[in-house]
């Protein structure tokens, strides 16, 4: 390392505050500096480009690392070809790794046809010793890497690595602290994600997010209130409340409050019209939840609760605290109380041990339950969780049969669900405009989509639109009035 460059990095760390997010605002203008003169040397703007991989949490934690960027000046960019590619991974299936490898693989090649090209990894999948070596090891041209409890010092990595001019790696065990004020670039506009806890303490045996995001932190109700007002007040209209387990939110805060609490309080915030939250835990889903869904009418009908496997037996050994019946009648009981709700679903198919009996369980439930849609899963080995290490792992073939007569199960109920409102005049959010058909896609309340024509600048308001045909699992309607 050149010496000049190590005496100018020290006084500029030296500089540095010590408190968040005061350090990173600090680095972020000390990068500004570096990133203008590399712009003037080279006579044009630097550009940046975020791949998302994943689920809602990383697509939020994409939205401040592109807040971070743009503060430092770099201009986004929708292709990989921009000088400085992020991408935010996920690891909760085998697959979600082996794409990310190959893309980098990609990155590599065109780095050499740009030398300002930085390439930054983040997310779920570095947080796994293995797959950080295999990067040091096979992909040396990588820049910075760091996991899911620093995000927020993603300006201060990027000064590191410019001193240093070779890769940083900087992944935690596990979070110190809730850094709150960091700057977000918002994808949408009228909707918006907002965290209200990190981190999962459920250690479903099959599942690695407990590993690679932490313990449960909840963040203050205060702070998430706060956060609705400001993006409120910047003209956002829906907000998703978001956490690995929402139902227990609060529980390890001193004085916090339940989520059915946090959930009337971010609806007093003015301009908020909607909002919806992600993931509840059918195990500790509370009456006091569903009454507030039902009673408050900013919260959208739609509860995403996922099953996972029909089987009491297999949920046992997926440590999920609930059996087959106790979840039908969680179902019944949600649908009873909250007229018009949607219940949709996340399942996982081939998990050891599975039989043809349990399999069937599973399919039982989605007809008795009658889901608006269901994601599903192929079981996905993890090293380190505990179903990893189960006898009578499913073979391939097996679980893709399986797999395949789920969906067509899944496709029958939900098509029958999404039937039921043709006719129906509903308010929507005017989520995406299509220019050359003239189309808006608007999102009913319970999360089904209609298409009608409308002009463009509809585009974020909520307006009414008239259920005209039913398309399986989407609408065709007629725009009926604006300004709802
Ligand atoms: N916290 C949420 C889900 C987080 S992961 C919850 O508990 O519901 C999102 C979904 O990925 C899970 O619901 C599960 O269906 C699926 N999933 C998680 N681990 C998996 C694995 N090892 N193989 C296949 N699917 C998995
Ligand atoms: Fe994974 Fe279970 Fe936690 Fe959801 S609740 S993140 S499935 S361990």
């Amino acid at each position: 390392m050149n010496q000049g460059n190590e005496a100018y990095a020290e006084r500029i760390r030296s500089l540095a505050p010590t408190e968040e997010p005061e350090r990173q605002y600090y680095f972020i203008d000390v990068m500004k500096g570096i990133l203008l003169a590399r712009e003037e040397e080279l006579g044009r703007k630097l550009t940046m480009n975020i791949q998302t991989f994943g689920c809602q949490m990383n697509a939020k934690d994409s939205e401040t690392l592109a807040g971070i960027l743009s503060s430092i000046g770099y201009l986004e960019s929708d292709s990989e070809e921009a000088d400085l590619v992020l991408y935010n991974t996920c690891t909760v299936r085998e697959n979600a790794n082996t794409r990310v490898y190959g893309r980098i693989g990609y990155l590599g090649n065109r780095k050499k046809l740009n030398p300002e090209k930085r390439i930054i990894l983040c997310g779920c999948m570095m947080q796994e010793p293995q797959a950080v070596e295999k990067i040091r090891k096979s992909y040396r041209f990588v820049d910075v890497i760091f996991g899911t409890h620093n995000i927020y010092k993603l300006a201060e990595l990027l000064f590191e690595r410019e001193i240093s001019g070779s890769l940083i790696v900087d992944v935690w065990d596990k979070a110190e602290t809730i850094v709150e004020d960091l700057p977000r670039l918002n994808k949408y506009g009228f909707k918006a994600g907002i965290n209200i806890m990190y981190g999962c303490n459920n250690f479903c045996s099959y599942c690695i997010v407990p590993y690679v995001r932490g313990r449960e932190r909840s963040r203050s109700a205060e702070d998430i209130v706060e956060e609705a007002r400001h993006l409120a007040a910047c003209g956002v209209r829906e907000v998703m409340l978001l956490g690995q387990n929402v139902n227990s939110y609060g529980k390890n805060t001193e004085g916090g409050i339940t989520f059915a609490q946090l959930l009337a309080r971010v609806s007093e915030v003015e301009g908020i019209r909607r909002i919806r939250f992600m993931t509840p835990h059918p195990k500790d889903l509370s009456d006091e939840l569903i009454e507030e869904i039902a009673r408050n009418d900013k919260v959208c009908k739609h509860v995403h609760l996922p099953l996972q496997s029909g089987s009491s037996s297999l949920l046992k050994a997926m440590n999920r605290h609930y059996t087959k019946e106790q979840y039908l009648e969680l179902v019944a009981k949600i649908k009873e109380r909250i007229p018009g709700v949607a219940v949709t679903t996340d399942i996982i198919v081939g998990f050891p041990g599975e039989t043809e009996a349990d399999f069937e369980d599973t399919c039982d439930v989605v007809r008795r339950a009658g889901f608006m849609s269901a994601y599903t899963f192929l079981y996905s080995k993890r090293t380190e969780t505990p179903a990893a290490k189960m006898e009578n792992q499913i073979p391939d073939d097996v679980a893709g049969a399986r797999f395949k007569r789920l969906l067509e199960v899944v496709g029958e109920v939900s098509s029958a669900q999404a039937q039921e409102f043709e006719g129906q005049t509903v308010p929507v959010l005017c989520e995406e405009y299509k220019a050359e058909e003239g189309l808006m896609t608007g999102r009913m309340d319970n999360n089904l989509l209609v298409h009608f024509p409308c002009e463009e600048k509809l585009l974020g308001e909520l307006v009414t639109v008239k259920l005209d045909v039913c398309k399986g699992f989407y609408y065709l309607g007629t725009l009926c009035s604006t300004g709802v």
